[in-house]
């Protein structure tokens, strides 16, 4: 199978499973406890606390570690929610993964403002720029990448804004970590991300406060774990193997100008054989490990695209891990201005570092032999309804 759906998840990195192993042996303890063995990792955790914090630019004791994104984004909108005044509003890009939509929306019920992107798919700056002038959220949340099209948001110059009119900013950096450098994320007020996005275990993740003098309200309570913003005991062989991944992806970035080369000779290649697709975010800085396309309409569309893909050996994705399988359409598509008839049509395909160009090149062969079959199909069917035609 060729898989291409790394941005919804991907395999454990054998730098990361080294790492793991390792530390499930020689840190079998409570992180929490007193006897050398707890000592052991608990020193395991800070090494892996300051390993990942250096990567990010930022502060150790701002580092929290969590079991994902999701768990990150309910903390921090459930934290900011306690903290604002009565009545007062978030504002969340149009374009947000869903765990922080539905958290700012829980916590902030009726207030959540979203904010526009263009039509190919970035933040209007101006937007923000103007609304800064009149208005003081309690937030500003803007990802740096987009997990359903790849579009990098401007995410340097909202915080810029944000500092400017003092207010706190949520960076959702999930697909952005381990594809591209990170320096700089650390000083957002609340960044955060999920370890098995960039080769790292399912059920790790991290929440940075950055440099906030305010201390996280906890999400998960009961113990003083992670200096009582997160209860629980730690995952220390998760966190370490965590830092582990996100350390082998940077000795990677060299790589970045011949992924981006990959990626529009595959682009160029689709548009080759699917005359009419719209590539979503064309033109637009995107991360060099994602496509997301439209193909052009067929009378034959009961069976939906990604299905076909998967017969033919493809793992694809419709769109976002938590918006697959649900029939409205997504959220992004249609902030972005994709007609909702179209929307479901649309196919992302998200490699990884360990993605051989040879990958992408068969697998635009194998698009284009399902385009040709279908076209097959439509010619034929309109044929038929010529010659019954009176
Ligand atoms: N944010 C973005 C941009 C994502 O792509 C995802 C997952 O697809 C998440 C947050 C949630 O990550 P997790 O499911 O690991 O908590």
């Amino acid at each position: 199978m060729l898989y291409f759906d790394h941005n919804a998840s991907g395999p454990l990195s054998p730098a990361a499973r080294e790492a793991w192993l390792e530390a499930q042996e020689r840190f079998p303890a409570n992180a929490s406890s007193l006897h050398r063995p707890g000592q052991r990792a608990e020193a395991a955790l800070e090494a892996a606390r300051a390993n990942l914090a250096a990567q990010l630019g930022g502060n150790a004791a701002g580092l929290v570690w969590t079991s994902g994104a999701t768990e990150a984004a309910g903390a921090v909108f459930g934290h900011l929610a306690q903290e604002a005044g009565a009545g007062a509003e978030v504002w969340v890009s149009a374009v947000e993964h869903p765990c922080v939509f539905e958290s700012a929306v829980r916590s902030f019920e009726g207030r959540v403002r979203r904010l526009p992107v263009s039509g190919g798919g970035v933040l209007d700056l101006g937007v923000l720029q103007a609304a800064l002038s009149s208005g003081r959220p309690a937030a500003v949340a803007v990802m740096a990448a987009s997990n359903e099209t790849g579009v990098l948001q401007p995410w340097e110059a909202v915080q810029a804004l944000c500092r400017a009119a003092g207010v706190p900013f949520v960076c959702d950096a999930t697909q952005w970590i381990g594809r591209l450098p990170a320096g700089g994320l650390g000083g957002c007020d609340f960044v955060f991300g999920s370890g098995h996005k960039c080769g790292g275990p399912v059920g790790t993740g991290f929440l940075s406060v950055g440099a906030s003098p305010f201390r996280l309200r906890p999400l998960l309570c009961g113990g003083p774990q992670e200096e009582g913003r997160r209860a629980g005991t730690q995952n220390v062989a998760g966190a370490v193997a965590f830092a582990a991944a996100l350390a082998d992806c940077a000795v990677r970035f060299d790589g970045i100008p011949e992924r981006l080369e990959w990626r529009d000779c595959f682009e160029q290649e689709l548009c080759r054989l699917l005359p009419g697709v719209r590539i979503l975010g064309a033109g637009e800085e995107r991360l060099w490990n994602t496509v997301a396309f439209l193909p052009p309409a067929f009378a034959d569309c009961r069976q939906r695209w990604v299905v076909r893909l998967d017969a033919a050996g493809v793992a694809a994705s419709s769109g976002s891990a938590c918006a697959s399988g649900k029939e409205k359409p997504s959220h992004v598509l249609e902030a972005m201005g994709v007609p909702p008839g179209d929307a479901d049509r649309v196919l992302r395909l998200s490699g990884g570092w360990e993605t051989a160009w040879g990958e992408w090149e068969e697998v635009a062969r194998r698009i284009g032999e399902i385009f040709g079959r279908l076209r097959v199909a439509d010619a034929s069917k309109e044929s038929k309804t010529r010659k019954k035609a009176p």
